[in-house]
């Protein structure tokens, strides 16, 4: 293999959000044969640095589902900001229909001030719909939303637009489906986006240009390696582009079904070190 690239969240990260040290072993065992690891995410790209603080392990990094990518030293490599115009339009229709949403610049993840609040209205009308709706996984997957590092809170979404900086990812969060498939309903055709889904409850906007797939071609081609000597792991619908990119790819065990089909290999799941199992798998290919 030239190049492995893994995904973070159901993938390098197990369900309490850290990285096993067998994982952690599996990656510096590739890194030390000549492989290129490189992490590629939807989370922002300093919210990663600050995952890896503690580790001492340096890696490539995709982020932003593919519309920045960073060197191992952290420095900025590329990216692929969305279109102003694009960034008001989607924000804007957000907000108007109470939708929490993330915004990924430079330097922040931009959310609004309300956010918990918006997600405490939607769990208390999923909970009076349906009173014996058990809500923990729910409330779980919010206090992930929650546990990303570098956070910084708006009133609105024109302060977004009037810190004139790069958005180089919009991601919406909905508990209710019927109002996430509204939102991919209203953007999914617009020609300048690329929409994706990175787990349940949630889809992602970014420039149509940008995807993880995209991203890791790039990556290969700039650095010399083979892309189909590269391989990939993942577990959502936001990792098919780089599947279907690949030579060579690894569904997680607790995969979406999707994925598991798009894939050559199946490993463990996050919670099994399945991403060491994988880079035992390729390493020995
Ligand atoms: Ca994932």
């Amino acid at each position: 293999m030239d190049m492995i690239a893994i995904d973070l969240d159901g993938t390098l990260l197990n369900s309490g959000n850290e990285i096993s040290e067998n994982n952690i072993q599996a990656i510096r065992r590739a890194q030390s044969e000549g492989v290129e690891v490189v992490i590629a995410t939807g989370r922002a790209a300093f919210d990663v640095r600050n995952l890896f603080s503690d580790l001492d392990l340096k890696t490539w990094v995709i982020a932003a589902n593919g519309a920045t990518i960073h060197r191992p030293d952290g420095t900025l490599f590329s990216s692929i900001p969305m279109e102003k115009e694009d960034v008001i339009e989607v924000l804007a229709w957000l907000e108007e229909k109470g939708f929490y949403y993330e915004a990924i610049d430079d330097e922040a993840i931009l959310t609004p001030q309300n956010g918990r609040e918006l997600m405490n209205i939607e769990l208390d009308r999923i909970r009076s719909a349906n009173p014996n709706t058990n809500l923990t996984r729910l409330e779980k997957a919010a206090e992930k939303q929650f546990s990303q590092s570098g956070f910084s809170h708006v009133d609105s979404y024109e302060e977004i637009v009037d810190r004139k900086r790069n958005v180089y990812n919009i991601l919406t969060f909905s508990f209710e489906e019927e109002k996430l498939q509204k939102g991919w309903e209203r953007f999914k055709d617009y020609p300048d986006l690329t929409l994706v889904s990175s787990a349940n409850h949630n889809f992602e906007v970014e420039h149509r240009l940008a995807s993880k797939g995209n991203a890791v071609k790039q990556l290969a081609q700039q650095l010399n390696l083979s892309i189909e000597r590269t391989a990939v792991i993942g577990d959502s619908l936001n990792d098919l582009s780089m599947i279907n990119m690949a030579g060579n790819s690894a569904a997680m065990g607790n995969a979406k079904t999707e994925v598991k089909e798009a894939c050559q290999f199946l490993t463990k799941t996050n919670d099994e070190d399945g991403v060491a199992h994988a880079i035992d798998h390729f390493l020995a290919y």
